[in-house]
């Protein structure tokens, strides 16, 4: 006969509620990065081309991926700002869901501990 458990510990429940508010605080996200690039032109004499080189930019640019393939787009300063915040969030996101996970993790093997000892 195995010993009834609660599924939801309050040591979990705290942690769980935490995670809910932290998550409930995101706003859009967007995979990929958005990064300011300097690049060279490639003319000849140009001030990019000297030693050392004072290369153009800078160029905003959001990198993502689409079915395992690199895709690059130049942006808008001011779709940059939007699009940098979006890429912050998912960033965060990201973390919380790992969060979640070990948190996950962290009851399986306690419950696991206490009905197989
Ligand atoms: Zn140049």
């Amino acid at each position: 006969m195995s010993t009834p458990f609660d599924p939801l510990p309050d040591a979990y429940r705290v942690r769980l509620d935490e995670l809910r508010v932290a998550v409930a605080e995101i706003g859009l996200v967007l995979p990929g990065t958005v990064l300011d690039r300097y690049m060279p032109c490639g003319k000849p004499g140009c001030r990019c081309q000297a030693a050392p080189p004072l290369l153009h930019g800078p160029y905003c640019q959001w990198t993502y991926k689409v079915d395992a393939k690199t895709r690059t787009s130049r942006l808008h300063p001011d779709e940059a700002r939007a699009l940098r915040l979006w890429t912050a969030e998912r960033r965060k996101l990201t973390l919380l869901n790992q969060r979640w996970d070990a948190l996950g993790l962290e009851a399986a093997a306690e419950i696991h501990e206490l009905l197989h000892r």
